[in-house]
């Protein structure tokens, strides 16, 4: 008699690739992706984050957090900030859409040629960034690459990962990342709202 031979089942985790701002950002929304059953790898490509001694920061941290969390990931280091003022240059309120843009446009270039599911970023966290832009940002490099986004709204998570992040120690920066949003972070007439820099 003939053995029947059983079907394994092949069920694959879909793979995502996150783009990650940052380790803090990083770390409740890479809990949340797996908790999901996603596969997921991290994508750093930041230009916006000055200056470079703040960038290398920023990159260490994130290298220091992947190898704790067992986090895969691919690292562009770039840091190529003359592409990133062209690309801002006198875009005025509309400088953090522009910024989302070129950050996602690699980490969907970058999906799309090795084969991942979809893509999203850990921007998708913070109550401080631009939700409704970060969405038109990543729904404009979607359709160019023909690349699923995968959108989420982390904010509820944005708590949970500060704490995880003091809990491991992680730097955690004071300000988003360009010079314009150190100076609205750290000048105290921008601080109180005096001076709008449009
Ligand atoms: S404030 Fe943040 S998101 Fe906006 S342009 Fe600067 S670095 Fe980019």
């Amino acid at each position: 008699m003939k053995k029947r031979s059983k079907k394994k089942k092949t069920s694959k985790a879909p793979k995502v690739l996150l783009h990650t701002c940052c380790a803090p950002c990083t770390t409740a929304v890479y809990q949340d992706l797996k908790k999901t059953g996603f596969d997921v790898t991290g994508f750093f490509y930041n230009p916006n984050i000055h200056p470079y001694t703040e960038y290398e920061k920023r990159l260490l941290t994130m290298k220091l957090y992947a190898a704790l969390a067992n986090l895969k990931m691919v690292y562009v280091d770039l840091y190529d900030i003359e592409n990133f003022f062209d690309i801002i240059f006198k875009k005025k309120d509309k400088r953090c859409l522009y910024c989302y843009i070129l950050r996602l446009h690699k980490t969907a270039a970058y999906a799309k040629k090795h084969g991942f599911d979809c893509f999203t970023t850990t921007l998708l966290v913070s109550p401080s960034q631009k939700h409704a832009y970060i969405k038109q940002a990543a729904r404009i490099v979607a359709k160019k690459y023909g690349v699923e986004f995968l959108y989420k709204d982390f904010r509820k998570r944005f708590s949970e990962g500060r704490h995880m992040a003091k809990h491991m120690n992680l730097y955690r920066q004071r300000y988003c990342g360009c010079i314009y949003s150190e100076r609205d972070r750290f000048r105290p007439a921008c601080r109180r709202g005096q001076v709008k820099h449009l």
